[in-house]
């Protein structure tokens, strides 16, 4: 087995609603907000994890494909899919426990997307301030709005770098790699990023895609948008 090459792909991740990827508890402060995104910890700008990436856009290809472990019985229902032989195993990887299976090494690397030199321009100068939505439930009898909780999110319109790079080895099917990332990211713009995507949260668009061969090859692009903007693409991986 032998890396053949390695594909770029990058482009623009724009916020078309508030966007809210929790920093976790570790990240509670006395007095804060119970529900704060992930900040980069020198710059304190928002962010979007690589793994939260890759990880959202994965979980959407094992449901479109029936991948995930679909064992009631299974300590792990529901968890992503570890056979270690599909593509999506292939590409996006294996715990680290897995030795069976023939899927080799992690296809996809998913880069920390940071936002655009606008948008840390804008940040730095305070023209960019974080939201604070709040979330009540509605108490069905009076009508009215019951323990608010507030929630940080990123505002919509804010644009983020997003980079990957898809590595390519001798034995592999470099379209179907592709098409299934491809799939991947036109299904996510369809679903959310983040947290409460079911009220509303984390709807993104990618635009300015380019897909570059062998890093020094810039100039060798392929618009995706119009790809992404038609409907999945139906043909059927196994
Ligand atoms: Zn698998």
């Amino acid at each position: 087995m032998k890396l053949k090459e390695i594909i770029k792909i990058s482009g623009i991740i724009k916020l078309l609603s508030g966007l809210h990827i929790g920093a976790g508890d570790s990240a509670l402060e006395i007095g804060g907000l119970d529900q704060p995104i992930i900040k980069h910890p020198i710059t304190g700008e928002p962010y979007i994890p690589g793994s939260s990436l890759k990880g959202k856009i994965r979980s959407l290809l094992e449901l479109k494909y029936g991948k995930f472990i679909n064992d009631l019985n299974a300590k792990n229902y529901g968890g992503p899919c570890n056979c270690g032989n599909c593509l999506i195993c292939k590409v996006f990887g294996v715990g680290a426990s897995n030795k069976s299976g023939e899927a080799g090494p992690t296809r996809l690397l998913v880069r920390d997307a940071f936002m655009t030199e606008e948008w840390k321009e804008k940040f730095k100068n305070g023209e960019l301030s974080l939201e604070i939505k709040y979330e009540n439930t509605i108490n069905r009898i009076t009508g009215t709005a019951e323990h608010p909780r507030p929630l940080e999110r990123v505002p919509a319109g804010v644009e983020f770098e997003f980079n990957m790079s898809v590595r390519i080895y001798d034995q592999d099917n470099e379209d179907e790699i592709l098409s299934l990332i491809k799939q991947g990211m036109a299904l996510l713009q369809l679903d959310a990023l983040g947290g409460n995507g079911s009220r509303g949260c984390g709807h993104i668009e990618f635009s300015k895609i380019t897909i570059s061969k062998d890093s020094n090859k810039e100039d060798e692009e392929e618009n995706l948008n119009d790809f992404l903007r038609v409907k999945l693409c139906l043909e059927n991986i196994e």
